[in-house]
């Protein structure tokens, strides 16, 4: 039922099932947590300002620079639920075959 069946780019490594999805990556997931230190702590008098806006700022940089070096997306199979990365390039390649 999902839409990704029939993608022939990525398969699972544990059970070669072509029913994966795509889960993010390091960089997306720090910045959404990132973001969301910021706005929750923005709200949070002394300990939001000096506590949890700090860390959603380290959040940020630290996603931006996995953005440049982390090229692994995470996928997980959807027959076996084991999760795995593949390359940036094959992220894009799949991603382009499901459009
Ligand atoms: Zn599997």
């Amino acid at each position: 039922m999902s839409k990704n069946v029939g993608q022939d780019v990525i398969y699972c490594k544990n059970c070669g099932s072509n029913t994966v999805k795509y889960t993010g990556n390091i960089s997306t997931l720090l910045l959404a947590v990132g973001l969301a230190c910021i706005i929750v702590g923005a709200f949070i008098p002394i300990i939001g300002w000096f506590i949890v806006l700090p860390v959603g700022v380290i959040c940020l940089i630290a996603s931006i620079i996995s953005y440049f070096f982390v090229k692994k997306s995470n996928f997980k199979c959807q027959s076996c639920k084991h999760p795995f990365k593949v390359s940036l390039e094959e992220y894009k390649i799949y991603k382009a075959s499901i459009k």
